[in-house]
């Protein structure tokens, strides 16, 4: 009898261990599925002020003209300080680079295109091409706009052909975007505002002109401007 009780004992005991066992693991797995606590912001991580970058001039533009053709940036070695556009128009039907290029060679015994850029009509060259001269590529200073002082237009100003004549025409469509583009770029890289985008004919001091017609449409792209 006292064995049978012994026995019965140490089931009972048994029981009430695996009972405390169970609740145990039970209470850890309840633990565990307790909600987590929620994130809450310290005002010191919401007062705290993560400043701009900084973006200096000529760092990081790469990424900001992703669609810009290569050779619209100068060789850096080369680059200067430009400080204006002046946009002119060719006053002929056709053209392109090479056959002012020769013109400006053969009438003027100028070093080359005056140009720094020439824009095509669709005619000697693709309808909004932009082409690329000598002078843009050594930096060098244009011929097309003579007559201001020093000759600072020449100097230190862009020069910018369309080809075409717009005192009895508009430039085509894509002329204009290719310009726009292009007028934009050299903005961002100078800093040239858009005051200082200037018709040949509205150039400070220079001579007097047509150029670049006054069917060109300054308003409109100095409206589409960003600064
Ligand atoms: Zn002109």
């Amino acid at each position: 009898m006292q064995l049978l009780t012994d026995e019965i004992k140490r089931k009972m005991i048994s029981r009430v261990f695996i009972f405390f066992s169970c609740l145990f693991v039970l209470g850890g797995c309840m633990y565990n599925d307790e909600p987590m606590p929620e994130i809450v912001h310290s005002p010191s991580s919401e007062s705290r002020i993560i400043p701009p970058p900084v973006i200096k001039p000529k760092q990081g533009w790469g990424s900001a003209y992703k669609n810009i053709p290569g050779n619209w940036l100068p060789p850096l070695q080369l680059e200067k300080k430009w400080v204006a556009v002046v946009i002119h128009h060719s006053a002929t039907e056709k053209g392109n680079a090479a056959i002012f290029d020769k013109l400006h060679k053969e009438q003027n015994h100028w070093e080359g295109v005056g140009y720094d850029f020439v824009i095509g009509n669709g005619t000697d060259s693709g309808d909004g091409q932009v082409e690329v001269t000598f002078r843009w590529r050594k930096q060098i200073p244009g011929a097309h706009c003579g007559g201001t002082s020093g000759n600072w237009a020449n100097k230190d100003g862009i020069g910018i052909c369309l080809v075409g004549n717009f005192c009895y025409r508009v430039p085509t469509a894509r002329q204009m975007q290719s310009l726009l583009k292009l007028v934009r770029f050299l903005q961002k890289r100078y800093g040239i505002p858009r005051s200082r985008i200037y018709g040949h004919n509205t150039t400070p001091g220079a001579r007097v002109t047509a150029c670049p017609g006054k069917k060109f449409p300054m308003s409109r792209l100095k409206s589409m401007l960003n600064f």
